[in-house]
């Protein structure tokens, strides 16, 4: 149980997948679970028939504000990969959370890089990097940190997500 203990203190200081930087968006299993999200606050809509709340989540401030009320099913059900190999013992722990604090590391960087610019300042990672897609070479010349730290974030994030996600 230590090991689980150390997880949940990870995921404490982390919330890469409830501040927008792994995923847009999260999964609504039914009319149950859309009706906790939305007493949340939560933004939910659906896709392609499947039903999501919206990510970055409104409750999401430096750690879960509201942890020890009822949230959706996948605030509990979610594990990133490092996590799920760390638990089924495929990794170990140590490499687990190598990697995820790599990826928040460089979150903290880019978002102070961010802070320093008009445009940038109030955008999620998520929200930083589709910027950064869209503009291109104006923003590498006009950004080169920031494109560094950006791109080293994405790989960080891409080994947190499921292969074929
Ligand atoms: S990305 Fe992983 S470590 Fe971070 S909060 Fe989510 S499950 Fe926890
Ligand atoms: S309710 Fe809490 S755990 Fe769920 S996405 Fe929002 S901040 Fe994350």
């Amino acid at each position: 149980m230590e090991n689980q203990q150390t997880l949940s203190a990870i995921c404490t200081e982390c919330g890469l997948c409830c501040d927008g930087s792994l995923f847009p968006k999260a999964h609504v299993i039914d009319e149950e679970d859309q009706a906790t999200a939305q007493r949340l606050g939560l933004t939910t809509f659906e896709e392609s028939g499947k039903r999501y709340f919206k990510l970055p989540c409104p409750c999401f401030d430096q750690l879960c504000t509201v942890y020890d009320v009822k949230r959706p099913h996948i605030c509990k059900a979610f594990f990133c990969e490092p996590l799920k190999k760390a638990n089924k013992g495929d990794i170990s722990l140590e490499e687990a959370t190598k990697k995820i604090k790599l990826a928040i590391q460089l979150r903290s960087e880019v978002k102070a890089l961010a802070s320093q610019h008009e445009t940038l300042k109030n955008l999620s990672v998520h929200e930083i990097n589709a910027y950064f897609k869209n503009e291109g070479v104006t923003y590498i010349k006009q950004f080169p940190v920031l494109f560094m730290k950006s791109s080293a974030l994405l790989i960080a994030l891409a080994s947190l997500r499921k292969k074929k996600e």
